[in-house]
């Protein structure tokens, strides 16, 4: 699949009232690639996602996903086509075992929606021989939770529901990740480990497109970064070139 394009978008513009949020973001992501997405504050990124995922329709523009043009398709039609959002503060099941939890993210895949937890306790002597089970055994030992699977939500650290909450986005058949600070709140040292297992999924096929303030963690993992300032795209290229690149530093001082 080298090559292959994952995410376009062209020309997209969204405006608040008066402001601009998005004034003509083009981008690309190629299929395999990890990409970070930085800017100052306001910049324009939550923007972004929020109409590559569907939250938002764009005023114009547009957004394809492997070539095919999904603008305004609402969030679960690309969740059916590979897209997958992961959230700033984790959507989790508190009371839910990990396991518990993923399990029911496979559900919710075929619309059957919160009921579906409530069905799964009653199934759960002939579950555990299902394909289901290797699924959620296969991607808890992916994202490193094997050891917390039977914790409750609510008892794992806070990298630990970022954690989660990947893997709950990766129970359906995702082919793109998208991820709005996933180190908010988590520790330094626990920072880095969530970015080696994304490294890790990158590895294993996943396109990765990240949201990320801490920069000297991103810097660290992903292959190119994108940089919005005022609703555009100032620059992109390899972390090492955007460091040194002072348009920048004077976009982040500036804001
Ligand atoms: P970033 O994620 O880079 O901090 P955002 O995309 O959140 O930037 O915001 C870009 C601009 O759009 C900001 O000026 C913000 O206040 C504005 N904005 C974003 N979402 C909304 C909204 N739902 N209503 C009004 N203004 C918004």
């Amino acid at each position: 699949m080298a090559g292959v394009e994952a995410l376009r978008t062209v020309d997209l513009h969204k405006r608040f009232g008066g402001i601009r949020a998005l004034d003509g973001v083009s981008i690309s992501i190629r299929d395999g690639e990890f990409v970070g997405l930085i800017g100052p504050n306001g910049s324009g990124k939550t923007t972004l996602f929020n109409v590559i995922s569907g939250i938002y329709r764009p005023d114009k523009g547009d957004v394809y996903l492997y070539g095919e043009k999904v603008t305004g398709l609402p969030p679960h039609e690309l969740y059916r086509l590979g897209l997958v959002r992961g959230f700033q503060v984790p959507r989790l099941w508190h009371r839910m075992t990990v396991v518990e939890n993923d399990a029911t993210a496979a559900r919710d895949r075929k619309g059957s929606g919160p009921l579906a937890a409530l069905l799964r306790r009653s199934e759960w002597l002939s579950w555990e021989r299902s394909s289901l089970a290797k699924r959620v055994v296969d991607v808890l030992h992916r994202l490193s939770l094997a050891r917390v699977a039977l914790n409750r939500a609510s008892e794992l650290s806070g990298g630990q529901m970022k954690l989660t909450d990947i893997s709950r986005a990766l129970m359906g058949e995702a082919r793109v990740l998208l991820l709005d600070e996933p180190t908010a709140g988590v520790a330094p040292r626990l920072a880095q480990d969530l970015f080696k297992v994304l490294e890790r999924l990158n590895r294993e096929g996943l396109t990765i497109f990240v949201i990320e303030h801490r920069l000297e963690v991103l810097f660290n993992h992903v292959e190119r970064v994108i940089v919005m300032h005022e609703g555009r795209v100032l620059t992109e290229g390899p972390p090492e070139k955007v460091a040194e690149d002072p348009r920048v530093l004077d976009a982040y001082l500036g804001s």
